[in-house]
Formats: C-alpha cells, sequence, structure tokens
C-alpha cells in the first residue's frame, strides 16, 4: 500500500464529507469572517446538510431558556414598596424550583440538539459565532428588541448584563414577554391572551416570515443581508448600557471586539426572498 501522502499527490480526493474544503481553510487564513460564514452557510445549503433543521430547534429552545431566566428573576424580586417578601413566599419557592427544574430539563434538550449536528460547517460556523458572549448584542437582534418595546429601548442594560448565574448562561439575551424589568417599564398588565399573541407574532422560530428568516440568519451564522463587516464588528451597545459593558467585557478580555455606538439600521430593503429555513 502506498503511503497516504503519495495519494494525496495523485489526487485522490480523500477528503471525508463535512470537512474543510481547500477554499475554506483559506478563507479561515484570510480573517474574512464575513465571508468565512457565508460560505459555510452556502455549503450546508448546497448539500442539503441533514441537520439544518435541529439548529431552528435549538433556537426555540434558547427562547424558553430566556423566558425561564426572566420568570425565575421576577419572581425572585422583592417587591420594591415593601422590601419583604408577602405572605405567600412558600408559593413563589414552590415556582422557582419548579422552574429551576425546568431550565435544567431544557438545558439537557439544547445539548441533546447541539449533539445532532457534533461536526461539519454548520457547526463550524455556529461555534465561531457563538463564541463571543455578547453574539445576541448584534445589531439586528438589537434593533428587534427595541422594536418588542424590550429593554435594549431604555437604558437599563438589562440585555447586555442581567446577572444571571453562570450556570444560567445559555438564558441569556433579549426580553421575553416575561421580562420583569419590562413590565414595571409598561406599567400594565397583560392578558394571557395578549401574552400567547406576542409569543406567536415574535417568537415562532419556523413561521416562514422573513422577520424570522432576518432573526435566525443573525442568530445562527451571525450573517445578514444588510452588511459584508464581521458579524462581530456588528456587536453593539444600546445608549447608556456602556458602563455594564465595561465591566464584563474586562472581566472576558474582548472589549476590543465591542463598538462603542449604537446605530439604527433600515432593513426595508434588502430582503431575501425566497430562502428556506434560516
Ligand atoms: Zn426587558
Ligand atoms: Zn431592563
Ligand atoms: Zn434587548
Amino acid at each position: 500500500m502506498q503511503p497516504a501522502d503519495k495519494l494525496t499527490q495523485s489526487k485522490i480526493d480523500l477528503t471525508l464529507s463535512g470537512e474543510k474544503t481547500q477554499d475554506e481553510i483559506k478563507l479561515e487564513q484570510s480573517g474574512d469572517i464575513d465571508a468565512l460564514q457565508r460560505y459555510r452557510r452556502n455549503v450546508v445549503h448546497q448539500i442539503e446538510y441533514p441537520y439544518t433543521g435541529r439548529a431552528l430547534e435549538l433556537l426555540r429552545i434558547e427562547q424558553d431558556l430566556r423566558s425561564t431566566v426572566q420568570e425565575e428573576q421576577t419572581l425572585a424580586k422583592k417587591p420594591e414598596t415593601t422590601c419583604s417578601w408577602p405572605i405567600y413566599r412558600n408559593d413563589v419557592q414552590a415556582e422557582l424550583q419548579a422552574l429551576n427544574k425546568r431550565y435544567w430539563l431544557l438545558e439537557r434538550q439544547w445539548w441533546k440538539v447541539r449533539n445532532s449536528f457534533v461536526e461539519g460547517p454548520l457547526i463550524r460556523a455556529f461555534d465561531l459565532w457563538r463564541s463571543h458572549p455578547l453574539w445576541y448584542m448584534h445589531r439586528i437582534l438589537v434593533e428587534d428588541c427595541v422594536r418588542r418595546g424590550g429593554c435594549c429601548s431604555r437604558s437599563c442594560g438589562c440585555c447586555v448584563d442581567r446577572k444571571i448565574d453562570k450556570t444560567r448562561q445559555l438564558g441569556a439575551g433579549h426580553c421575553m414577554v416575561l421580562c420583569g424589568c419590562c413590565h414595571r417599564a409598561r406599567g400594565f398588565e397583560l392578558t394571557k391572551k395578549e401574552k400567547m399573541e406576542l409569543l406567536t407574532d415574535f417568537h415562532i422560530v419556523n413561521d416562514g416570515s422573513l422577520y424570522r428568516l432576518r432573526i435566525n440568519r443573525v442568530s445562527i451564522w451571525g450573517l445578514s443581508l444588510d452588511s459584508h463587516d464581521s458579524p462581530f464588528d456588528m456587536i453593539v451597545i444600546p445608549p447608556g448600557c456602556e458602563k455594564v459593558v465595561l465591566k464584563e467585557q474586562m472581566a472576558k478580555g474582548k472589549a476590543e471586539q465591542v463598538d462603542e455606538t449604537f446605530i439604527l439600521i433600515d432593513e426595508e430593503e434588502n430582503e431575501e426572498v425566497g430562502a428556506s429555513g434560516y
């Protein structure tokens, strides 16, 4: 049998399915993150990679994780008027225990789904984008939070740093319907029906809308149709929240990757039509 290097020299293709191609390696070496992620996404879509739908499932679980964390924080907060626990404290404890279990189970689900596409261009792209602790502060996701009336529309800084425990890191991100800070800022209650409508309008990951396509694409790949900049350069901090980020970033040694300005961009044009999945 000939040694492997001789076989390689004779131009026999030894690449396994899902392995990096020469083009991907070249793009990686070039340092052009936008081009690299676009290339990986195109490869995934061309080969009809069997696990693409699973990535959407991951986003659905992440929304449930965020919702659970925000509900936990709301329940755990002492009422500001009395600064003491109300008489239903035992009920609160029971609810918190139930939420703790819910988070634990969702986290296991998240890993189960992530393990289903453990190799290949999709996970290489996903892991690269998610290596930044503030990936969800991509300006498209911040814009979306602002438009939904979330904390990014104020200077409270909740989305940048929810002050959550290390065990709750998968629940970091933008406001869901149950965010306590948003509830206090609104100053009125939403009915169950209204909450359900908000969930339907903004949080169905596979509803096929261009809106969701845009949110899903940036959440998985860090890509948008508006720019060819590196996704890491698209991370923005809303005005008034810079101090929170500086503290956070200094701790993580990533200060150089975060913009100091926050610019709303108009995405009405350049929408992608007919693309599948995300
Ligand atoms: Zn909020
Ligand atoms: Zn807030
Ligand atoms: Zn936000």
